[in-house]
């Protein structure tokens, strides 16, 4: 399952006041609350989604680890006391006790968490792909224990009071109803010596270095999944994925519209006027472009297949030159001369758009 943005989620903006963050939860929790959908599978999921937003965002340290890394700490492995954590068992387990069925066991083999890392590219390395080497901080199966949080040659034993089920029923009036067993806090078993290295927690933090490759054609938020690469499962359960989410530095001539290029060229007046060949730069280097006689500010050429290829069917796009015609300005007395002159023997035939704008004037009064 895809991690989206928190922030997105709650639809806030990132320095959004705890007051803010609380009132944008209140009003989505009212809205999506499954006793007002039941049965609706979105909805709920949508609703599980808000309330781990608002558990990280609510807390300043975590929404500050959040800030810093893009995920925070979810700590499901960690057990109670560990500092860190959103439980859903926890979160859901009071709250609506067995609205959601019998079967939200904190069970063993638990998936590891979805991660989030933000990375920046340059526009040419979104244009052409690259590989880029990231440090990515998060826990990782301990190696001593082999994420089983016992201490060597031993290995943790079945809790006697739930037998290992994680939950224990218990009866009242007409009903069984089962909750999560004290005695090992839902974990099924009891690890009596606890790995050093890891504290019995299976799983240490940790600083990865990985290999990230960047396709050609990537934008402004896309999302790249690594699976696997997320953190590690818990009691040998599968890991959770790695979200890269790419954002693309801006560059200094060139933007981009899709898979177009956008990049204003200014000619002088003269040039606009006499016509010229002047260079253009692309992302291969620059080219010669043809400037015709009595070219206009805001004509367009257009360089067929200079621009971006697609992340999706590889085709690229074009690059479009947009012409600016600059205005002399500072002008010596001598230059002031020549075009005071030249302004003389100008008629009509020199600046036909004026000429037809100054008609379209004057008939609209008539
Ligand atoms: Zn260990
Ligand atoms: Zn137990």
């Amino acid at each position: 399952m895809a991690q989206r943005d928190y922030y997105e989620i709650l639809g806030i903006d990132r320095n959004a006041s705890d007051d803010e963050i609380k009132k944008a939860y209140r009003q989505l929790a009212h809205k999506y609350h499954p006793d007002k959908n039941p049965g609706d599978k979105n909805t709920e999921e949508h609703f599980k989604e808000i309330n781990a937003a608002y558990e990280v965002l609510k807390d300043p340290h975590k929404r500050a680890q959040y800030d810093r890394f893009g995920y925070a700490e979810t700590g499901t492995g960690f057990g109670p006391g560990a500092g860190f954590g959103v439980d859903f068992q926890d979160l859901f387990g009071d709250v609506f006790g067995d609205f959601f069925g019998a079967n939200r066991k904190r069970s063993r083999g638990q998936r590891g968490a979805d991660l989030r890392y933000d990375m920046e590219v340059t526009f040419e390395e979104a244009a052409f792909g690259t590989e880029k080497n990231i440090k990515l901080p998060k826990t990782t199966k301990c190696q001593k224990c082999n994420g089983s949080g016992a201490k060597q040659g031993t290995s943790p034993t079945q809790c006697p009071t739930c037998r290992g089920r994680g939950q224990v029923n218990y009866q009242q009036g007409f009903f069984s109803i089962s909750r999560p067993c004290s005695h090992c806090k839902g974990e099924g078993v009891i690890i009596k010596e606890p790995c050093a290295e890891c504290n019995g927690i299976g799983r240490i933090k940790d600083i990865k270095s990985l290999s990230v490759k960047i396709p050609p054609g990537v934008e402004t938020d896309t999302r790249l999944r690594l699976s696997s690469e997320g953190e590690s499962g818990i009691h040998g359960g599968p890991p959770g994925d790695l979200y890269i989410i790419i954002s693309i530095k801006p560059h200094p001539i060139f933007q981009r519209q899709n898979g177009d290029i956008i990049c204003e060229v200014p000619i002088s007046f003269p040039q606009a006027a006499i016509g010229c060949e002047i260079d253009i730069p692309t992302l291969e280097g620059n080219v010669k472009l043809k400037v015709p006689a009595g070219t206009q500010a805001g004509k367009i050429f257009r360089l067929k297949n200079k621009g971006i290829a697609s992340l999706h069917t590889g085709q690229r796009g074009d690059q479009n030159v947009i012409i600016k015609v600059e205005t002399p300005t500072r002008l010596t007395t001598r230059q002031k001369e020549l075009l005071e002159e030249f302004a003389k023997i100008s008629g009509e035939e020199t600046n036909p758009i004026k000429k037809n704008f100054l008609e379209k004037m004057k008939n609209l009064f008539e």
